[in-house]
C-alpha cells in the first residue's frame, strides 16, 4: 500500500505560543484537545490519533484562526526518514 503524507500514523500538535485560547479547536475535537484552567489548547496525551479521527482533526487544523495546531506524520516502526 503506498504511503504518503496523508496516510499512517499522525499526531495533533499545538503551538502554544501562538494559541489564543479560543477554543474552536475543542468544539472540532474535543477527543484530542483540553483546555487548561486559563482557557488554552493542549494536545491530549502524545497527540497521536486513530485515521478515524483524522477528518476532524484536519478540520480543526484549518479552522484555528491563529494557525495554533499542526499535524505531524510520525514515521511508522522500522520505517527510515
Ligand atoms: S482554535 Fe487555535 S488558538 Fe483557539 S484554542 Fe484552539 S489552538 Fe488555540
Amino acid at each position: 500500500m503506498a504511503t504518503n503524507e496523508n496516510t499512517g500514523v499522525r499526531r495533533l500538535i499545538v503551538d502554544s505560543e501562538r494559541c489564543q485560547g479560543h477554543n474552536r479547536c475543542q468544539v472540532l475535537i474535543s477527543e484530542l484537545i483540553e483546555i487548561d484552567d486559563l482557557g488554552f489548547a493542549h494536545a491530549v496525551g502524545t497527540g497521536i490519533f486513530p485515521e478515524a479521527l483524522a477528518e476532524k482533526a484536519t478540520l480543526a487544523v484549518r479552522n484555528c484562526p491563529e494557525f495554533a495546531l499542526r499535524l505531524e506524520r510520525i514515521a511508522k516502526t522500522g520505517e527510515t526518514s
